[in-house]
């Protein structure tokens, strides 16, 4: 009889903000979590069972049965659920969505779930070095020992890399590899004896060991971070708990890998990124889940691993843009993993040589406690930075003659340079380089931008539009300037000035594998390259021994960019990228170009100081209740056409008329990039001074945006990087 069967409610991956009753038969409590099969439209879909047993408002007999309930899978713990029924609500996001994105793919395929059965970690033994000494010529045996090298693997990882059963009896069978004990111990023989700075960072963190604190650890380039994250690990794990380190971008970090792999070299450490097959993300994921891994490192989407045993969380380069995800469920890892920390009542360390603007606030205001490494720990000394003032020079391709010299005698000298060319999108705005007047918005406190074939300057902000003026309103000079052009030949250029040089470029459009990447990096590192032309992916943390100098082109069109974050992202970037100049012995010098030599973000930048940096930018950012002060949210439309776009959100926008008490809400105006995919895109930005108003307004308002035609896609943004 169906009225005696348990009713589980389910999310399922459907585009709807609502979950879903199904007759449970034979199941009970402790099934909360599990994956199960069920009837959905015409199909089966992958369900997780939230809640068991529930009151259904379903009439029982209308209720249908789950198919299937995949019991290889061990249930989802309740916090992990928890976490993620957090993210779903805060960004406004369907549950069952939200799961899907959490949940590795492969493991809606019970396939890849039977060959974990066994799968044992496996680990070089003492007897392989003996082996390897005696030059034998055996290259597949090579290669394994060599997979292995990095620490202990498992056996489905080393056969989806292409080694054989067969291989792997074979070396078992001379003695080569070995089942892996679960060894959690560091390997110190290579560790730096720890400086005072380190110590004290180290015995703050581990002083308040096994309860929730946010640390902000500001630590400028070579400072020993990375080194106090190990030691933290390392104690981590001495006491049976599991680590979480998040990092922007595995395929750009292999060194931070394989220094935490050389560190720990017999301990169960998973790598969890959205490049790795489906196949290696499922036994991740399991791994975490059962608690076998013992260090979980990953981007972003890792701050959804479930971990039984978890006892501090690390958030490597902080400030990264890349921990924001930017389709689906728009979340921030970053701001996920404080919570987690909370939730689980660990510590968790945000790392960065310059924190994110929302971060230092909080370690300002006290939510977080904030600890300094302030000085390089290996000998090098920070680098000089100065400023090309380019207003009285003729530029060529971009290059003025100063930076010429300086790359001719760097060249001259052996020694590598870096030119580091900020070209991102930015919208141009209208700027005076006589007084420093920038066309600013007289509705809000954004720049406006400039539309040459309309002749307008366009708030993007608030959707306030003036007239091109002639001259300077404040100073009168004609010489306006409009930021935001490219610097394309910039690499041809040099090319053709240095022709004895070796160039190399590495932009997103040269480099678009790890392969590569790694390639490049042995070819930087091998002395391979003289002058190295690229943008914000060679500034992220490498050490590149022999490159002294940097040069910077462009950077002014950040300085008065639209997005009220491009002069963060810009200080952030030039000091991460003058972080790479004289890393070993040889000191480093970084030589900026720039129209806007007075400027304060400069003059911060050459005095190295973050914390002045910060105090301008918030104090700016205070005014304009701009977050970290107020919150923010954005709703985007796309539409054939950019006018369906902007009738959709003034029309959404009316449906929240009755609910917007303490909300600053704006005009819809066109995105940046107005077309994308052949879509015209347009955005809606709404303000609160507190998360909570703004919150409580997401909930109430968007359920109705439901009603208006489906014509037009449209999601929500909240905390939104890009404006
Ligand atoms: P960060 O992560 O802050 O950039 P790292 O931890 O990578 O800094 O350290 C920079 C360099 O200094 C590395 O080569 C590291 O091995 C070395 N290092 C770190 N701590 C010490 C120390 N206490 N003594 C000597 N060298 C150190
Ligand atoms: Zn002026
Ligand atoms: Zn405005």
């Amino acid at each position: 009889m169906a009225e005696d069967l348990p009713v589980a409610r389910l999310a399922l991956p459907v585009p709807l903000q609502r979950n879903f009753d199904y007759l449970a038969p034979g199941m009970g409590p402790d099934d909360v979590g599990r994956l199960v099969r069920v009837p959905f439209g015409k199909g089966e879909k992958t369900a997780v069972v939230l809640a068991l047993p529930v009151a259904s408002e379903v009439e029982p007999s209308r209720l249908k049965p789950i198919v299937s309930v995949m019991r290889e899978v061990p249930a989802l713990p309740r916090d992990w659920l928890a976490l993620v029924e957090f993210a779903a609500r805060y960004y406004h996001h369907p549950l069952g969505e939200a799961l899907a994105v959490a949940l590795p793919p492969g493991l809606r395929r019970a396939e890849l779930l039977a060959s974990r059965e066994r799968d044992p970690w496996l680990v070089a033994t003492s007897q392989a070095n003996v082996w390897l000494e005696t030059k034998p010529r055996a290259p597949r045996l090579i290669a394994l020992l060599d997979a292995l090298a990095g620490g202990a693997r498992r056996r489905g990882e080393l056969l989806a890399a292409g080694f054989s059963s067969c291989h792997l009896r074979d070396a078992k069978s001379r003695g080569l590899i070995e089942e892996a004990p679960a060894d959690r111990s560091a390997d110190l023989s290579s560790a730096p004896t720890l400086n005072a700075e380190q110590q004290q960072v180290i015995a703050a963190i581990a002083g308040e060991a096994g309860k929730f604190k946010g640390w902000l650890l500001h630590g400028i380039t070579g400072s020993g971070k990375t080194e106090v994250y190990l030691r933290l690990i390392e104690r981590t794990l001495a006491t049976g708990q599991q680590a979480l380190l998040l990092v922007p971008e595995i395929g750009l970090t292999p060194q931070l890998e394989q220094r935490v792999a050389q560190r720990f070299p017999r301990a169960r450490r998973i790598a969890l990124h959205s490049g790795a097959s489906d196949g290696a993300r499922c036994r991740g994921f399991l791994d975490a889940l059962t608690g076998e891994a013992d260090i979980v490192m990953g981007t972003r989407l890792a701050v959804f691993s479930p971990l039984p045993r978890l006892g501090l969380i690390l958030v490597d380069e902080e400030h990264d843009a890349s921990y924001k995800q930017q389709d689906g469920m728009r979340y921030s890892a970053r701001d996920l993993a404080v919570w987690r920390a909370h939730q689980r009542g660990v510590p968790v360390v945000l790392g960065s040589a310059t924190p994110s603007l929302e971060s230092w606030q909080q370690a300002l205001n006290g939510r977080y406690c904030k600890l300094e490494l302030s000085e390089r720990a290996a000998a090098a000394a920070p680098p000089t930075i100065r400023l090309i003032d380019t207003r009285r020079i003729k530029l060529r391709d971009g290059l003025s003659p100063q930076l010429e010299a300086a790359l001719a005698a760097c060249l001259a000298r052996g020694e590598q340079s870096l030119v580091f060319l900020n070209r991102r999108g930015y919208a141009p705005v209208l700027a005076c380089p006589a007084c420093n007047w920038v066309s600013d918005c007289d509705r809000c406190s954004a720049h406006r931008v400039l539309h040459l074939a309309e002749r307008v300057l366009r708030c993007h902000h608030c959707g306030s539009e003036a007239p091109v003026p002639r001259a300077c309103p404040q100073c009168g000079n004609q010489d306006l300037v409009g930021f935001g052009r490219g610097t394309q030949r910039l690499e041809e250029w040099i090319s053709q000035r240095f022709p004895e040089a070796r160039v190399l470029r590495a932009d997103r459009d040269s480099i678009r594998t790890p392969a590569q990447w790694i390639a490049l990096r042995q070819a930087i590192e091998n002395g391979d390259a003289d002058i190295l032309v690229g943008t914000q992916m060679l500034a992220k943390g490498h050490d590149f021994p022999r490159l002294t100098l940097v040069g910077v082109v462009g950077a002014d069109a950040s300085l008065f960019a639209s997005d009220y974050r491009a002069p963060e992202r810009l200080f952030q970037q030039l000091m991460q990228v003058a972080g790479r100049a004289g890393r070993a012995a040889l000191p480093g010098e970084v030589l900026i170009q720039t129209e806007f030599p007075d400027h304060p973000l400069f003059d911060a930048l050459r005095r190295q100081d973050y914390s002045g940096f910060a105090r301008d930018e918030l104090a700016q950012r205070e005014a304009a209740w701009f977050p970290p002060f107020g919150a923010q949210a954005v709703l985007r439309a796309e539409a054939d056409k950019v006018d369906d776009a902007i009738a959709f959100l003034v029309e959404a926008r009316a449906l929240g008329d009755d609910l917007s008490e303490g909300l600053r809400r704006f005009d819809p105006v066109p995105m940046r990039l107005v077309r994308r995919a052949r879509l015209e895109r347009a955005q809606l930005v709404i303000e609160a001074d507190q998360r909570s108003v703004l919150q409580n307004h997401l909930a109430a308002w968007l359920p109705r945006l439901a009603k208006l035609r489906r014509t037009v896609r449209w999601h929500l943004d909240v905390d939104p990087t890009e404006i």
